[in-house]
């Protein structure tokens, strides 16, 4: 083991939390196999050899959008080529097509549309709770819930418009939209879209209201190592601040998201390499010592990948996803589909137990199209920290 881990790995086996200066050591260090093995001791200590999925189906209602973030690739302005937008009977007929499918999950987010009221969404909720009862809505970023509030006039209450979002059916929030949580990237890359202290306000007020939420770091672009520890203390400092409160929720997972420059504005940058998407991976366990888990999303690191990565600290591949289309593996078709026999079997081929959850990572329990919870407590190692 490289000399500089072993301190690390003395504090890891003592549960204790590692510093800012800890992580500048697991990004600098060239012994990529320890760090993995670190990683890994960590997610056993959580999840033993258990790799959650989930039977999901990903919705993005519009690509119409007010921003022009740098490094995406999925927005449209108004007339351009390429421009849609679902009807509420659409996205209520999809999602009683993923239910009858066995999905647990409906997972929505979408552009910034410069058009629609607030009710469009509201109803959207309600429809999909007519149409599929079942199914768990994780639906909005913090950067759409702040469109939210500035389009229902009501920019500084966060509250009101989660509240009236989660009685027309809102059962969570994911995590996107963070980006990287510094000021010069922000400026640089996503100009005109929230700050951290926004995006943080977003998902603290949805933790006091009882809704679960999820963050990611979108890495590989403009940012340094220094930018993504910031981003990685910020969320831990929040969630420490969400567990001390005692609050009804908080964050369950994290999602490191690699940029992929095609079509988009930073097209001409590289992007990680896969050292560095695995890295990032098992950097991400042991700094989030009070995140229970960490997903790698297969979509956009393929599931070969993926299956690597359960070595490295991940112990969730996300699901089933049916349609995605904000962003996707360069050069792959925009429909990618993956069934639960083959998500198993990756799984399984890695040296791990596969466990189908749902969004709030219970156990399922599937007979076919049908489910049901195992237990309505939350799953091993979802409550605590390290
Ligand atoms: S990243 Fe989101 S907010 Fe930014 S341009 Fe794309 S759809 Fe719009």
């Amino acid at each position: 083991m490289d000399h500089a881990l072993i301190p690390i790995a003395d504090k890891i086996d003592a549960g204790r939390r590692l510093s800012l200066e800890d992580g500048r050591t697991l990004f600098a260090t060239g012994d990529l196999w320890s760090l993995g093995q670190l990683a890994d001791r960590v997610r056993r200590r959580l999840h033993g050899d258990v790799t959650y999925y989930n039977i999901n189906r990903h919705l993005n209602y519009s690509n119409l959008c007010a921003l022009s973030c740098q490094f995406c690739s999925f927005y449209r302005k108004p007339g351009q080529p390429g421009e849609y937008q679902y009807s509420l009977e659409q996205i209520a007929a999809e999602a009683a097509q993923a239910a009858a499918n066995g999905a647990t999950e409906i997972h929505i987010v979408g552009g910034l549309h410069p058009y629609l009221p607030f009710s469009y969404y509201t109803d959207m909720l309600r429809a999909i709770r007519q149409s599929a009862p079942t199914l768990h809505i994780k639906a909005f970023t913090a950067v759409e819930i702040v469109h939210l509030a500035r389009i229902s006039k009501r920019p500084r209450d966060l509250e009101a418009v989660l509240t009236d979002l989660q009685t027309a059916g809102l059962g969570s929030l994911p995590g996107g939209g963070a980006e990287v949580f510094d000021d010069r990237v922000h400026d640089q890359a996503f100009k005109g879209k929230i700050r951290s202290d926004q995006w943080l306000a977003v998902h603290e007020t949805a933790h006091r209201l009882g809704l679960m939420t999820n963050a990611t770091i979108l890495y590989g672009h403009i940012e340094s190592i220094e930018d993504r520890l910031h981003h990685l203390l910020l969320l831990r400092a929040a969630q420490d601040r969400a567990l001390a409160a005692n609050l009804p929720a908080r964050f369950q997972t994290v999602i490191p998201l690699p940029f992929i420059p095609d079509d988009s504005a930073l097209g001409r940058l590289p992007g990680p390499t896969g050292l560095d998407d695995i890295r990032m991976l098992a950097v991400s366990r042991l700094m989030l010592d009070n995140f229970a888990h960490v997903k790698a999303f297969w979509i956009m690191q393929t599931l070969p990948f993926s299956q690597l990565s359960l070595s490295f600290g991940v112990d969730d591949i996300d699901g089933t996803v049916v349609w995605y289309d904000i962003t996707k593996v360069a050069g792959a078709s925009t429909h990618q589909e993956v069934g639960v026999r083959e998500l198993r079997m990756a799984i399984r081929q890695a040296g791990f137990q596969p466990v189908e959850r749902d969004t709030l990572y219970r156990r399922v329990i599937r007979h076919g199209p049908n489910w049901r919870v195992d237990d309505p407590t939350p799953a091993p190692g979802s409550e605590v920290g390290v």
